[in-house]
This record gives C-alpha cells, structure tokens and sequence, in this order.
C-alpha cells in the first residue's frame, strides 16, 4: 500500500477563517481524506498555523501587541474552527513552535552547506530611525502612475499597478514616517532558473494530464514567460521569524515562503517522531497539496524545487487548487470584511456545521467563479 500524505494550505495566521478557506481548500481535502480512510488506505492530513511574515508584524504594530500574541490569537481561533466543523487533520500545527524552526533552520543550512544559495547584495530602503530595513508594504508614497498619495511598496490600490519601492515618489517609513533611505543588504537566493529543465519536465511532461487545467496551466504560463525564471531571495531583513542560521546574517529570517510549505513537513514530524520519513522520502510515497489558487506558484514551482535542491524528498504528485468562492456576486475579501466568518455563522446557526459543509460541497468552485448565497 502506497502511504498518501494529504496537505491543506496552511492558513496564514493574521486573522479568522471565513467561508471561502473552507470552500476552496479545507472541504475538498477533508473529503478526499476521508474517502481514502474509508478505502483503508494509509494517509495522513497535515495542517497548521502559517504564523510568519510581513503583515503579522504590521498588525502587531496596528494593535501594540506582540507578533506573538497575534499569531497567539488566531491560531487557536482558526484550529477551533476547523475542529467545529469537522476538518478532520491528524495534527493541526503551527510554525512558530520549535520543531519547525529546527527542521527549516536544518533544511536552510543544508542547501547553504552544499551550495545551492548564490549571495547578492542589493539596495534596500532603510529607516534610520526604527533602525531597519523596510518590506514593501512598510513603505508608502506617491504612486507614479495615478499620484494616489498612499500608494504601498509593492502596489497602488488605487490604479492596480504593481510597484517596486523605489518608484515612489516622495516615499514615507509607515514605522516613523521618516523618509528612508537606500542601503546595502545581502541576501541568500536560490536560483530557480537552474531548476527550470526539471520543473519543465516534472510539471509539463509529468504531470499534462494529472494536474487540474487551472493548476497546469499557471505553471506552464511561468516556466514559459520570455524572461523564464528568477532567482529567488529567500531570506528577509526583518526580526519575526526563523532566523537565518548561518554567520553574517544576524536580523535576517528565512522568507516566509521559504519556511512555510517545510510547515508540512515540521508537522509530519511532530505527529510522527519515528516515522514522518515514510511519508517524505518513501519513493512511492503520494504527496497531494490542496490549496487556493493563489499560492500554486509556492506549491508547484518554489517548494519543489526547494525539495529538489536538498535532495531526498519526494515531491507533490498533484496540486488540487480550486477558484475562489464569490459571496452574493462579490469576491469574498478579509481586508474588505466581505465574508461569513466562520465563528458567526456558528453564532446565527449553532449546529448548523454539516449544512454549510454540503453546500459547500454542492457547489464548490471548480473552474469559474461561482455565486453562493446564504439563505
Ligand atoms: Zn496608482
């Protein structure tokens, strides 16, 4: 019997979850899982707390908390909805704990250690009174394109251009509001663009007929863009996250996208001391990632060749991602508050959990989006 090693996205840990998670990734895996223990089959179902990055950082600082206490909160409110609506995970997890900073810090190290890394030093801007470095969304100004004054790091909401920092004008520290200024930091990056033969033969060839044609054709769309792949930083000037463990990289982490699919891994571990190997560097091994659509690059490009890289692992035998849900005609959206939270529906329908389960299932989107409406 093959041993199946069923993943769910994990959630990202900077508030609630609503009914489009459960539609678009955690229904579709919980009843593949469960199909499969009906079958007798040997899987596992690994899930956790995706608990690092920039915005955890931005909404301590909103909320003058700790990064910790955020993560704190909506972990244990994200793993208490799960379990109330019967999300049927072998371990629900989380990457702040100690077993994953051990695995990833281990999995960074051993890449450094054979060489996979190249080093860059690039110009970033600097906050010379917060004394550090400034992700994208930490820095604000004028976007060139529209004038929109609030225009972030990485994009203007007003125009919908993508940006990089440095076409700002007039860019403002959202840490002191001071101006900021350039300075040279280095970085560790993987070069993406040595993996892309065997990505190309891996995703294209391998999988042209397996994979879901939203999931096939994101990547093929990638691995053929004229530029074809970058090389890749994944590392991070900020003081939230795993640590990068090698000498001269005080106050970096490991990007999150880095360390957060090795999520899977850490949990695997967690759950099974002795025999997490069996699932991930069995050779007959299945490994099936259920995720939104909006992380199929992460899952089917940067963390297999990550996997790659180090060598020994197997990697994803399919990608299921769906579409997103829409609510009454509108893309459901947390910054915009356009969702049915999870916790309230339980308030206005206690009891109610296989309900929403069925029509959810009943009407999961699959290759458009899909209306739902909540009678
Ligand atoms: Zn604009």
């Amino acid at each position: 019997m093959k041993p199946i090693l069923v993943t769910a996205a994990l959630p990202y840990a900077n508030g609630p979850v609503h009914i489009g998670h459960l539609a678009g990734c955690y229904i579709p895996a919980d009843v593949f899982v469960r199909y499969m223990r009906l079958k007798g089959e040997d899987v596992k179902f690994i899930c956790g707390s995706d608990e690092h990055g920039v915005p955890i950082t931005i909404k301590a600082k909103a909320e003058g908390i700790s990064p910790q206490q955020v993560v704190d909160k909506y972990h244990k409110m994200m793993g208490d909805s799960f379990a109330e609506f019967g999300i049927s995970f072998d371990i629900y997890s989380r990457t702040s704990n100690k077993k994953h900073h051990e695995t990833a810090s281990g999995f960074f190290k051993q890449l450094y250690d054979t060489g996979k890394f190249t080093e860059q030093v690039t110009e970033q801007y600097y906050d010379e009174e917060a004394k550090q470095f400034l992700a994208d969304r930490y820095i604000e100004g004028t976007c060139p394109k529209c004038g929109n004054e609030k225009a972030y790091g990485d994009q203007c909401e007003n125009c919908g251009s993508s940006l990089s920092p440095s076409d700002l004008i007039n860019p403002r520290s959202k840490l002191s509001g001071s101006k900021p200024v350039m300075r040279e930091t280095k970085h560790w990056f993987l070069p993406l663009n040595d993996y892309a033969p065997w990505l190309r033969e891996y995703i294209l060839v391998g999988h042209k007929n397996d994979w879901k044609p939203n999931v096939y054709g994101q990547c093929k769309s990638w691995l053929d863009a004229g530029d074809g792949l970058q090389p890749r930083a994944m590392t991070r000037d900020l003081d939230w996250g795993v640590p990068v463990p090698i000498p001269g990289a005080e106050g970096k982490v490991l990007y999150v996208w880095f360390d957060a699919p090795i999520g899977y891994i850490s949990a695997t571990r967690e759950l099974l001391p002795d025999k997490w190997e069996h699932y991930w560097k069995n050779p007959d091994s299945r490994l099936i990632h259920f995720i939104g659509k909006d992380n199929i690059v992460f899952h089917c490009i940067i963390f297999p060749a990550i996997l790659k890289a180090h060598g020994g692992y197997v990697v994803p035998e399919n990608v299921p991602a769906n579409e997103f849900l829409n609510l009454e005609g509108d893309k459901i959206s947390t910054s915009r508050n356009w969702a049915v939270w999870l916790h309230e529906y339980l308030n206005d329908f206690p009891g109610k959990q296989d309900v929403l389960r069925y029509t959810l299932i009943a009407t999961a989107p699959g290759n458009k989006r899909q209306r739902f409406y909540l009678a």
